[in-house]
This record gives C-alpha cells, structure tokens and sequence, in this order.
C-alpha cells in the first residue's frame, strides 16, 4: 500500500473508532490532514469544538495563529502534517484521560507517524510533549530539540496558551524560527533512546543554530 493510501486507512479507521469513551460525544473525529511526505508533523492536544465541528484540526483561533507562525517562516499549512494526541474532542474541553491518551496514540498517532517518517515532530503544549518527555516542564525544555527512537522531538507551547498569555507570543515565534535550521541539522542531534520515564533523564539537547 503507498503512503497516501496508508495515512488515507488510518484516517478511516480514527473516524469509526469506538476505542474509548470520547466516540460518545464527538461530532465528527478529527484525523489530522497534510502530506504524506511532511517534513514537519505538528502533534496538538486535541480538537477543540470548531475542530469537532468540521472534523478538521486546528481551524479556530489557535490554528490562525498556528498558520501566522508557520508563515513566519516561510511553510504554508499545506505542506505541515497537523494532528493530535487524541482525535476527539474532550467534552467541555476537558484534558484528555491518560488512558485515552494511551489508546489513541498507541492506535492512531503512532502509526501516522511511522507512515509519514517526518523530519521533525514539533509538540504543541503539555501532552504531546508527554509522549516523549513525560517529566519536563514545557518552560524548561521549549524550543529545543532532541532526538528520541530516531526522531527529532521540538517540543513547543501550545497556540492556545500564547492567545491567553500574550507573552508567550514572542517565545513561540522565537522557537518556531529555529524550526528551518533545525531540519537543516536534522541528522545531528545525540539520540536519548527510549522516551524519558526514569529520574536519570537527560536534559533536551539544544542544538546549535546558526
Ligand atoms: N487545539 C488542539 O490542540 N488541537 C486542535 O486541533 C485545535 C486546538
């Protein structure tokens, strides 16, 4: 099967899903939506209600931001891989539970990721960010890059969080800047192996840019 045929599989299979209890009350799930040869894939927390809505991530007012933030680095939202860590909405916009976390990410986002091999996967906020440094504080470790199981791991603030913390703004602008560099460089960052669970974890390695 190729790779469009894979990721067009997969997103059949998100819109059926019953794995968890968020089926219940979605509208319509939210697979995720880019190329399937993204050199980025940004991971979100997961559909808000304009989301659910249209079953299309990131389309409220994070994803206008998400977009200004990309065009300031020159990469239109066409040629980004844009999903989440949970492809329905939480009712109320509450967290996603760590065991639907689990189910969907261990279903879906994984093999969406392996489908695509992008260059970078840029984290959006806290959760994403947990599936691959699940004992950082996001104000230590944003922006920087490290490489875990091969894959170079930006973790970075949420969208959402700079529309309600205006200070914010210009530290995601400041780490997405870095984003072009740091896929130029892709192949340099130190692997830290399995996803940090133990208290020996390493810091994010920063790499070196420009
Ligand atoms: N916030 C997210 O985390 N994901 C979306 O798709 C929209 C808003």
């Amino acid at each position: 099967m190729d790779l469009i045929e894979e990721l067009k599989k997969i997103s059949q299979e998100i819109s059926q899903c019953q794995k968890c209890e968020l089926h219940y009350s979605r509208k319509n799930a939210v697979p995720g939506e880019g190329p399937a040869n993204a050199e980025i894939l940004l991971v979100g927390e997961g559909p808000g209600f304009h989301e659910n809505e249209q079953g299309r991530p990131f389309v409220g007012a994070a994803g206008k931001f998400l977009e200004e933030l990309l065009a300031k680095i020159g990469v239109k939202r066409e040629q980004v891989f844009i999903t989440n860590v949970v492809k329905c909405r939480p009712p109320g916009n509450r967290d996603p539970k760590p065991e639907e976390i689990e189910v969907c990410t261990r279903s879906y986002l994984e093999n969406q990721i392996q489908a695509i091999n992008p260059k970078v996967i840029v984290t959006l906020g806290r959760f994403s960010m947990g599936l691959y440094l699940p004992h950082a504080r996001i104000s230590d470790v944003h922006g920087q890059a490290v490489r875990i199981k091969g894959k170079l791991i930006v973790p970075m603030y949420h969208p959402a969080a700079a529309l309600h913390q205006g200070s914010l703004r210009p530290v995601l602008e400041s780490d997405f800047s870095h984003l072009p560099e740091l896929i130029r460089q892709a192949g340099s960052a130190p692997d830290l192996g399995q996803p940090q669970s133990g208290e020996n974890q390493a810091p994010p390695t920063q790499l070196s840019l420009f």
